[in-house]
């Protein structure tokens, strides 16, 4: 028995994330095996076939496939990047907290998840000198004001938007803790938000479904993503050419709406745009693909203003060598970071670190931050 509590920020768990080697689960034999029947027949002898425990969450894959209650679900061993201890991805299960005691917040830890709601910590680690080893988190049946519960490199990812690196002081950290209070109202496992993991931090118990790994990645900013970028970068494809890479599409010239827009103007309304949109309005427009299609200010502005989460890119415009990333094409760069990073079933390698870090972002981070700053 018992139950999950989740991080405040990436709405992972603090255990459960469990890898293993022995079992392979239905995605692997997707890309494995063609359909047999023969396979179905044999699963449906094994033991446990009739078994609901570790069902997958609805929307993915896995949950599609008939034969899919016979297997255990763990994470693949060939796809986890961080360290693994005792069957277990590690970085998941140090538990901080922020916490208020009525006329201060304060964050402090690690400790660990114990069951249910609570989280133990050493005594000494109480910042209210109360030394108190037992934590309640989301609700506050035992305490006067709730703990929030979360893994220190989403804390860290939290920090860069809400303080831009700085240390919070102790206003803010009150600010934050009070933002949490508000959006934890009325939810005992995580903040009342979506975090776009498809109903699974609503379990019980954490849902583990092979092939999304990602989820659980740790979004620290990352040597190894830094070192794939500068391959990737490298290509061909990512250097800079006077040849358009779209096809000019079926529009006349007098039938362009944006033909004859000030400069100020078009920035204006693509500014309004999601970055999926952008490539196809440069596709529908002649005019709008004139004038940005090669303006590398545009695309650097672009990505610096609507990539944030990507830690690593931002830092390689930056301060990598001028005349490198001067060579390059910034549209194309554009469109590989934002299609590259989005987080899906059966992701691998690097790039998951900055689709986890991307999720966060665009959930919990941003919700977070629109309640912080209503609160200054
Ligand atoms: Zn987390």
């Amino acid at each position: 028995m018992g139950a999950d509590i989740y991080c405040a920020i990436c709405c992972g768990p603090f255990a459960r994330a469990t890898v293993g080697v022995e079992q392979r689960s239905s995605v692997w034999r997707q890309h494995h095996f063609r359909p047999n029947v023969d396979l179905d027949v044999v699963d449906q002898n094994l033991p446990g076939s009739a078994g609901a425990r570790d069902q997958p969450g609805e929307g993915s894959n896995v949950a599609s496939a008939p034969e899919d209650n016979v297997m255990d679900y763990v994470y693949s061993p060939d796809v986890i990047l961080d360290e693994v201890e005792n069957g277990q991805v590690r970085w998941v299960r140090d538990v901080y907290l922020i916490g208020f005691d009525g006329s201060r917040a304060a964050i402090f830890g690690p400790g660990s998840h114990d069951d249910f709601s609570y989280v133990n910590m050493e005594v000494d680690l109480d910042p209210f000198g109360n030394e108190q080893e037992c934590w309640e988190c989301y609700t506050d049946t035992i305490q006067q004001h709730p703990s929030y519960p979360f893994h220190k490199p989403c804390y860290d990812v939290l920090a860069r938007l809400l303080s831009r690196d700085k240390e919070m002081s102790a206003g803010e950290t009150e600010r934050l803790y009070q933002a949490m209070r508000t959006l934890g109202e009325d939810c005992g496992v995580a903040l009342d938000l979506d975090y776009r993991l498809e109903g699974q931090e609503y379990e019980q118990f954490w849902v583990v479904q092979r092939g999304k790994e990602y989820t659980v990645t740790s979004p620290a900013e990352s040597p190894a993503v830094l070192m794939h970028l500068q391959s990737v970068l490298q290509k061909n494809c990512f250097r800079q050419s006077s040849v358009d890479d779209a096809s000019t599409g079926s529009l006349r010239e007098g039938q362009d709406l944006f033909r004859n827009l000030p400069r100020e103007i078009l920035h204006s309304i693509v500014a309004y745009l999601e970055n999926d949109q952008l490539p196809q309005l440069l596709m529908a427009s002649r005019q709008v693909r004139a004038a940005l299609r090669h303006d590398n200010g545009f695309w650097r502005l672009r990505i610096q203003n609507t990539m944030a989460w990507f830690f690593e890119l931002l830092g390689y415009l930056d301060h990598h060598e001028s005349g490198v990333v001067r060579e390059l094409d910034l549209k194309r760069v554009f469109e590989w970071a934002n299609t590259s990073s989005k987080g899906c079933m059966g992701m691998k390698g690097p790039l998951m670190v900055v689709a986890n870090r991307r999720r966060i972002w665009e959930t919990a981070c941003t919700a977070i931050q629109k309640v912080y700053h209503a609160k200054a």
